[in-house]
Order: C-alpha cells, then sequence, then structure tokens
C-alpha cells in the first residue's frame, strides 16, 4: 500500500458547514469512519484535495424517534446502531454483518451505504493495476470483466443498504440546494464507475425507518472469511403473513449488480410459502442478478448460493423465526 497522500483535512462540527466547505472545493471528499475511503486512497484509487471529516457533525451522530418513525444519524457507527435497542433486529444483523469488530467501531451506517464499488481487477496495489494495463474505471481504457464494454461492472458489496430497502427506509440528503429525502435504493444507480446518485455537494444526513407493524425481516450473505468479509452475494426480505398465504413481500440483493436491486415479488403474494413459490423467486433473482467475475470467486457459485440463501431466508421468515 501506498503512504496517505498529503491532504488538509476539515473537522466540521454542523451540517450546514459542512455542506459549505464541499461547495467550496471541488476535489474535496467527505470522510468518515474511513474504513473504505482510506484504504482506497493507500491504494492509489482516488486523489482528493482535501477531505471533510464528519464525525464530529452532531446533527449526524444519534438515534432519535421522530413521531413513528426512527431517525438514524448517518455518522452512527455500525457498533451503536447493533447494539440500539430501538433498531430492529433485520438491521442490527446486518450491521454485525459488516466487516471485523474493529471496523464496526469507526465505520458509519453513511459510509456503509456510501461506499465505493469494487471489482477484483480494481481493488489492488498501484503496481498490480499498472502492470495489468489498468482499467476503464481508472487509469485504462478497457474493462478486464466484460472486454469490449464501454461501462463499468464493478460490484456494490455493501450489506446495509438491501435491508433497508425492504425496510421501506429514505434517505434524507442535504446539499448546497436544501434538503431532500429519497428511497435509499434510489441513492444508487447501476453503473460501477459512479454508482451514487447523490447531486454534486450533497452529504447523506440521516436514514428515516418507517414503522412496519406486522413484517419480519432478516438478512443472508455468503463471504469468503465468516469474521471479516464483504459479501459474495447478499439477500434482504421483509414478509407479511396473512394468515396461510403471504399478504405481502419484499426483497433486494447485494454483491451482485453496481447497486443494491430491488427484486421483483410479483406472483408471491395470495399464495403459502411453499416449493412453487420458491421456484418464482428463484426466477425473479435469475431476472435482476447479473453476477460477473468481479470477485475472486466463480460467477456460477454466486448465483447458487444467492437463490439457496434466499429460499432458506423466506423459509425462516415464514415460520417467524
Ligand atoms: P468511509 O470510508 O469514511 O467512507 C466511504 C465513502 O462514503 C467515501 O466515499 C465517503 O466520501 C462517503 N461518505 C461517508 N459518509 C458519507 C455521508 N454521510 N454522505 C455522503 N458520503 C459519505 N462493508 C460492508 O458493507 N460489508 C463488509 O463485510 C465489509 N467488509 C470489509 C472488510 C474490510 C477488511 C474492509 C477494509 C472494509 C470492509 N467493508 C465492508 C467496507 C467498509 O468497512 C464499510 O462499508 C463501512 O461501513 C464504511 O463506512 P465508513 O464510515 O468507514 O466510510
Ligand atoms: Fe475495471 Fe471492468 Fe472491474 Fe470496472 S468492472 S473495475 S472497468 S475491470
Amino acid at each position: 500500500m501506498n503512504l496517505l497522500p498529503d491532504v488538509r483535512v476539515h473537522r466540521p462540527k454542523t451540517l450546514d458547514e459542512a455542506v459549505r466547505l464541499k461547495a467550496a472545493s471541488e476535489g474535496t471528499r467527505f470522510l468518515a469512519g474511513g474504513t473504505d475511503l482510506l484504504v482506497n486512497l493507500r491504494r492509489g484509487l482516488g486523489e482528493p484535495t482535501s477531505l471533510i471529516d464528519l464525525t464530529g457533525v452532531a446533527d449526524m451522530a444519534s438515534v432519535r424517534r421522530n413521531g413513528e418513525s426512527l431517525w438514524i444519524g448517518a455518522g452512527v457507527t455500525l457498533a451503536e446502531l447493533a447494539r440500539h435497542p430501538d433498531v430492529p433486529p433485520a438491521l442490527i444483523q446486518a450491521a454485525l454483518a459488516v466487516a471485523g469488530p474493529t471496523h464496526r467501531a469507526a465505520a458509519t451506517l453513511g459510509g456503509n451505504l456510501c461506499q465505493d464499488t469494487r471489482c477484483v481487477f480494481f481493488n489492488q496495489s498501484e503496481w498490480w493495476r499498472e502492470a495489468n494495463s489498468f482499467c476503464l474505471k481508472k487509469e485504462g481504457d478497457k474493462c478486464q470483466v466484460v472486454a469490449k464494454s464501454d461501462r463499468c461492472y464493478a460490484t456494490y458489496h455493501g450489506d446495509i443498504a438491501p435491508v433497508l430497502m425492504v425496510l421501506d427506509a429514505e434517505a434524507l440528503l442535504v446539499g448546497p440546494d436544501g434538503a431532500r429525502r429519497v428511497k435509499v435504493g434510489d441513492l444508487y444507480r447501476e453503473t460501477g464507475a459512479s454508482h451514487l446518485a447523490l447531486a454534486a455537494g450533497e452529504v447523506l444526513a440521516v436514514v428515516v425507518l418507517p414503522p412496519l407493524p406486522g413484517w419480519r425481516a432478516g438478512y443472508r450473505k455468503v463471504r469468503i472469511r465468516d469474521a471479516i468479509d464483504f459479501p459474495l452475494a447478499g439477500v434482504a426480505a421483509a414478509l407479511k403473513r396473512d394468515g396461510d398465504v403471504i399478504g405481502d413481500v419484499r426483497m433486494a440483493i447485494t454483491g451482485t449488480n453496481s447497486a443494491p436491486l430491488a427484486v421483483a415479488t410479483a406472483g408471491l403474494a395470495g399464495r403459502p410459502w411453499d416449493a412453487d413459490a420458491a421456484a418464482l423467486v428463484v426466477q425473479h433473482l435469475r431476472k435482476k442478478a447479473s453476477i460477473l467475475r468481479t470477485t475472486v470467486v466463480g460467477a456460477a457459485y454466486r448465483r447458487r448460493v444467492m437463490q439457496a440463501m434466499a429460499r432458506k431466508l423466506m423459509d425462516e421468515l415464514w415460520e417467524g423465526e
């Protein structure tokens, strides 16, 4: 790894100040726990002119009730999130599935949602990438995963976004033009080199969780090292059971495409969870996930294990485990 480049670090105390600092300098980047960004910078993946450290911004650091909703500051660490009594179990499950305990002590919710996409040809040292002629995402002119492609297929591997999507959460974004709320799924677009749909200068301030009476939700992932690793594929689901049939269901995936994606669930409501319903889920997953050779583990394995995890997760939610 390289040494960190020499950069000036700003430490704003308020959201307004953070937004003003971002607007004042084009090449600056937000820094939260640094567990994604600093690793990338030490690999030569980015040359910010300065960093805006968000960890001192008080407005982003708490979890609080606001009417029926739960407002979770983007600066809340994953360790704090996992031990907060008001946070739903599925979100705790996802937070505890991120990296290892020392990462989670520093890593934030906002940084998790805004982490960069990853690819086995990209998340490498500078000399490794140079020896392999770089690639389209940075410094090169061709994609090593999909030859002749004019876009990057690097994969989004965040654990928390799919869970927030099935919990119907929203993100509060604050920028130079004011504040706006979007569904968490709308924070992303499917292109590996530029997967965040935040407008220039916007900061993710808060995640808003609505109440979900009667829903059960959960998350499953597969990874190489169980103690500390990104999902090779991850599935979140939320289910509302209506007696002997499915009342409503939501599903979202990560580790498969350049963005976390909602999976269609058409045809599931109104029927029991059985082998036919499971086959339908697999069909929907096949249509949505486009797993490519962006990790050291083969795409066929990731595809199959994603389908198996989805079925097991739905079994659990159906039985109310
Ligand atoms: P940072 O590194 O500070 O920031 C990440 C990105 O988000 C930067 O581009 C930054 O500019 C931007 N950003 C941060 N906060 C905001 C904000 N509020 N508004 C707008 N932009 C913002 N991640 C997983 O999901 N699952 C894993 O299993 C996992 N395993 C890992 C294993 C290792 C060994 C390592 C090194 C990392 C792993 N990660 C994993 C990635 C990372 O640790 C987490 O995603 C973490 O939550 C990132 O949060 P952070 O606060 O450290 O983000
Ligand atoms: Fe580079 Fe292609 Fe990987 Fe994107 S998908 S990081 S362009 S090799």
